[in-house]
């Protein structure tokens, strides 16, 4: 073994052989009245013995809906106490789910469907034209709806049709049977499937615990999309195995979000940096009691030790970082909530995890202090991208180490800290912008004959993607901006061109994403 392998200060967790839904509901026996998830506009309340009740109900619905072990249950909705009935309903009927972005346009979700051929989709009555448009075509399935809604059939049907019945023993094995598949480019092209078991993420939660040491006195706030690992894995999936109160909102609205953590007294605030920094620097904190707080975890996206601390100032509270990927279900790294944060720092490896600095040019194990490429292993990884060998093989090397595209160093107590990404990866908010896709998107315009997408440093978002663009005749930069806008989520829309000659390629024709994003970091890219 190398001599730079870094170890986890923590032996590795016990993993109860589960599913996901038994796992987090064995709270239903010891405190069954309990609440366990409030939705916060409206108040409404399943307590543990409610939640066990609805998601054993689901399961019973969608099995006499026709639905069979390995088949995928699409959610197109935001976070609501329903999204984790129908998860959990569906993972106890051995289906897989997979989250999708209600704000994806038709032809950013159709891909998505394609490829893992949905058999039963859930959205709600307003996403009800969106989910047919999409599915038109590429596939036919069972769709519900939370509410009512014309030629749908309502969610709360599916579960009266399951309140009498039985589940077969044995239906689903935790460590073989997948149980979620959320979409990520990894290091390169576009979204694929991470599949991932009910074992994955029951022992990354365990994982997680061992850091956040959550209890049943923890109330937290599920603003993080439950599409995202963050929102479920984290947020959803440490608080109910604990125990807790998981409160969910429907979006991000500062309002809201900090009324939501005064009303309920919540305790954690599990983000992404732009949160953090509506809570270091927005007015509304002020309006708002949130001495409650005990934990800023935040994730997902590069924090600054600055702004780290200026939150921390502000809120009273420790603001702490953790790092990870899909493709680990959530999280690699996690702030050790029994010792002082460390500014900057990402947090430390989660029990079981081991870790590999990699000098990119020599492919040398680098020692503490020294930056290169991240790479981790751990029994928490994805069994491999959907239907694709070769970019599962690309991404977790035949010794298990998964190449995680991110440019990181340890420091000699253990802290990870991200300095930089290697792989092709806009992050906005937290939330993947894939440049391949883009790409495509902008060479469909006629004015284009060739483009790359590259990260800005954006101070709300963390970052936005920038298009440098070879023109095919006339066109202007708000054309190739209006052009994106109207094919793609919000948060993916351009907010830059860039016009080139050409676009720098290696002798392979790959893009040299890299060489251009430092040509625009020392301003040699024209606007
Ligand atoms: P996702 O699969 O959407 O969670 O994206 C994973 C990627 O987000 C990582 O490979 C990193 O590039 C980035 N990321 C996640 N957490 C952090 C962090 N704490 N600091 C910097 N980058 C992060």
């Amino acid at each position: 073994m190398s001599a730079h392998v870094v170890a986890s200060r923590w032996p590795a967790v016990r993993v109860p052989d589960l599913t996901v839904p038994d796992f987090l509901l064995r709270m239903a026996d010891e405190r069954p009245d309990a609440p366990a998830v409030i939705d916060a506009p409206s108040g409404r309340t399943l307590t543990y013995a409610e939640l066990r009740r609805d998601v054993r109900r689901c399961a019973i619905g969608l099995r006499r809906r026709g639905l069979r072990v390995g088949d995928v249950l699409a959610i197109v909705a935001p976070n609501s106490p329903e999204w984790l009935v129908a998860c959990l309903g569906a993972m106890a009927a051995g289906g897989c789910v997979s989250g999708i972005n209600p704000l994806y346009t038709a032809d950013e979700i159709a891909p998505q469907l394609r490829d893992h051929g949905a058999r039963h989709v859930l959205t709600i009555p307003p996403f009800l034209p969106l989910v047919r448009a999409a599915a038109a075509g590429v596939v036919e399935p069972d769709v519900l709806v939370v509410g009512q809604a014309e030629g749908a059939t309502s969610f709360a049907d599916v579960l009266a049709d399951g309140a009498d019945g039985e589940l077969p023993a044995g239906l689903v094995d935790p460590a073989a049977d997948l149980a979620l598949l959320p979409y990520s480019s990894g290091t390169t092209g576009l979204a694929k499937g991470v599949m991932l078991t009910h074992r994955a993420i029951v022992t990354n939660i365990e994982q997680m615990q061992t850091a956040l040491d959550q209890t049943a006195e923890d109330r937290a706030i599920a603003v993080a999309p439950f599409f995202h690992a963050v929102g479920l894995n984290v947020v959803a999936g440490v608080t109910l195995r604990s125990g807790g109160t998981l409160v969910t909102l429907p979006r991000f609205d500062v309002d809201a979000y900090l009324g939501a953590i005064a009303t309920y007294r919540a305790t954690l605030a599990v983000v992404v940096p732009p949160i953090v920094l509506a809570m270091a620097r927005h007015p509304a904190v002020d309006r708002h009691d949130l001495s409650s707080l005990r934990l800023v975890g935040c994730g997902a996206a590069p924090l600054g030790a600055d702004l780290q601390q200026e939150c921390a100032a502000r809120v009273g509270c420790p603001v702490g970082q953790g790092y990870g990927m899909t493709e680990a279900v959530a999280a690699i790294t996690l702030v050790d909530t029994a010792e002082p944060v460390v500014p900057g720092s990402a947090g430390v490896l989660l029990p079981g995890v081991e870790a590999r600095i990699v000098d990119i040019m020599t492919g040398e194990d680098l020692p503490a202090g020294e930056t290169g490429e991240l790479r981790v292993r751990g029994p928490q990884l994805m069994a491999g991208y959907l239907g694709n060998l070769d970019a599962t093989a690309a991404t977790i090397d035949a010794d298990g180490w998964l190449h995680t595209g991110d440019l990181a160093r340890f420091d000699t107590d253990g802290n990870l800290f991200v300095d930089d990404r290697l792989k092709e990866l806009v992050k906005v908010k937290g939330l993947q912008v894939a440049p391949a896709e883009l790409e495509a998107v902008l060479r469909t315009h006629p004015g284009v004959a060739d483009a790359a997408v590259i990260p800005v440093p954006d101070e709300r978002a963390g970052e936005r993607p920038k298009a440098v663009v070879v023109a095919a005749g006339p066109v202007t930069a708000a054309e190739i901006v209006d052009h994106v806008a109207s094919r793609v989520a919000p948060h993916k829309r351009i907010t830059e061109v860039a016009f080139v000659d050409a676009i720098p390629v290696s002798p392979s024709g790959k893009i040299l994403r890299r060489l251009l994003v430092a040509q625009d970091r020392a301003g040699a890219l024209p606007a």
